[in-house]
């Protein structure tokens, strides 16, 4: 592709983001590519069927108008779906021991991309019985959909979780694997959960696995590890859905290895796998970087902190819950809006304040107040935390600063004016992340550590010297942490 029509992207990207707003566009348009410009047609891709039929339904017209603004003459927009590579097992030497059990694992897979018939699910038996036989993590029987609140944090990754909890058996996929990420008590738990009970308890006969990574890691793979290959062949067969919670501490070689066998096997097999961690494939920085390039391949979603009103949402649907067993417990309007504006943490302290306002009207026997609820609570209030700053923010500032993209930025250009932005960025990312300088290194366009270092030296010296340098790093600074 051309330098002009890099260009020409960058503009209708900007465009199409100011058009649809900083959410929409980060949910949906992220990880759209310029494949192709062609007198009258550009074709775009995007990583998964999903993204493709929801652009294609809501948003063709605002993506045409956005390239003709650009390019008057084009008249058609095709959206393509990448094909994704299989997530490369780590090699034995980087792997240390591997447990011996799987390698056979990866089940044939037809030409239509459908399971080849010995993966597809057989015998059924009751949903948590089922669970527990497979080695299930415990099920929480309030974390529903029912008791989910949708609100704008949510929107996307709720409705990727419907879509994978209606699925049939049988059906082909829409996006796999579905990657949610958020920090902590901001639901992903609570979504990864309602999709399990949602899966196992529709008349479709489905299996829904729902474990967290620990359980992965020391029950799962020890299992595997006792029994033989056919063991875990027929563990594999019963899953339609394995839910992994908390990816994040999936830890040591030896585990990843099984892991990616896991995710090969029933991807290939058009099995669905949903992850949910603590930060976005790219920064699982223990993990190897075929298997982070997998887990990004499928729709991967970011849940964003829980707005007042979201907020006043779970309260309002958690007192509800605990009148059912307690029915005279009440909390007023106006309680519940000082809670909401107050406890703006994460969901597990607006769960912590009913908990306490419900055991403290009990014991006392007294209906809540505004009073009681201000003593209660006291410590759940919390300072805010500073906000967690992304290197891909400071990718996109620093081109909307200087007026570069953020490619021209991973590039390997080595002209004047994208070499001196690119510094900048690499400063930035190290004085205001934690990330290491290889880390860092490899997000600028794989580079290596010590070219950051000197960008970070080089950028240093120079703002102590340069006024107008170091304004410029002070504005973006603020433009960040804002
Ligand atoms: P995470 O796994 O992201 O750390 P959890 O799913 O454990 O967070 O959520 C923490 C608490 O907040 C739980 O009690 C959960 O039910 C509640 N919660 C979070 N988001 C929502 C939501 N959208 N609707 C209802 N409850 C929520
Ligand atoms: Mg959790």
């Amino acid at each position: 592709m051309t330098n002009t029509e890099q260009d020409r992207w960058s503009r209708v990207k900007g465009r199409l983001r100011s058009s649809v707003g900083e959410d929409v566009y980060s949910s949906w348009f992220a990880r759209m590519d310029l494949e192709t410009v062609q007198e009258q047609s550009v074709r775009l891709s995007v990583p998964t069927r999903f993204l493709k039929s929801w652009i294609q339904a809501h948003y063709a017209e605002r993506v045409l108008t956005c390239w003709q603004a650009e390019m008057p003459e084009v008249h058609r927009i095709d959206l393509t779906v990448r094909t994704c590579a299989r997530c490369a097992v780590p090699t034995q030497e980087t792997a240390g021991p591997v447990v011996k059990t799987s390698h056979d694992v990866v089940p044939p897979v037809r030409s239509d991309g459908r399971p080849a018939p010995e993966l597809r699910a057989t015998a059924i038996a009751p949903v948590s019985a089922t669970h527990d036989a497979l080695g299930g993590s415990p099920l929480d029987p309030r974390l529903t959909f029912g008791s989910f609140v949708i609100g704008r944090a949510n929107t996307l990754a709720h409705a990727a979780a419907r879509q994978v909890a209606e699925g049939r058996r049988g059906d082909s996929v829409m996006f796999n694997p579905l990657y949610i990420h958020a920090g902590v008590g901001l639901g992903k738990t609570h979504l990864l959960q309602a999709i399990t009970w949602a899966g196992n308890s529709g008349t479709e006969e489905r299996k829904v696995l729902y474990l967290t990574a620990e359980k992965f890691m020391y029950g799962f793979v020890a299992a595997l590890k006792t029994q033989t290959a056919l063991a875990f062949k027929e563990a594999l067969r019963g899953i339609d859905v394995l839910v992994i919670d908390d990816l994040q501490f999936l830890q040591g070689k030896s585990t990843q290895v099984e892991f990616c066998h896991t995710l090969n096997a029933l991807i290939d097999a058009g099995r669905q796998v949903v992850i949910a961690a603590d930060r976005p494939p790219s920064d699982l920085e223990l993990f190897d970087d075929r298997v982070r390039s997998r887990l990004a391949c499928g729709l991967v979603v970011e849940m964003g902190n829980l707005g007042e009103e979201l907020r006043l949402g779970i309260l309002k649907s958690r007192v509800a819950a605990a009148k059912a067993h307690h029915a005279s417990f009440d909390v007023p309007e106006p309680v519940l809006d000082y809670l909401a504006r107050t406890i703006v943490h994460n969901g597990r302290d607006l769960e912590g304040a009913i908990n306490r306002l419900l055991a403290h009207s009990k014991l006392n026997n007294a209906p809540v107040t505004l009073d009681m609820a201000e003593r209660e609570i006291r410590d759940l209030i919390r300072p805010q935390e500073p906000k967690r700053i992304k290197i891909e923010d400071i990718q996109r500032v620093v081109a909307r600063q200087y007026n570069v993209s953020r490619s021209d930025l991973l590039s390997s250009r080595r002209t004047a004016n994208i070499v001196r932005p690119r510094q900048v960025a690499m400063y930035l990312a190290k004085t205001l992340t934690l990330r290491s300088l290889p880390e860092i290194g490899r997000r600028f366009g794989g580079r290596d550590h010590t070219t950051v270092l000197h960008a970070v030296r080089k950028i240093e010296a120079l703002v102590s010297k340069d006024v107008a340098l170091s304004e410029e790093v002070e504005s973006l600074k603020r433009q960040l942490q804002e």
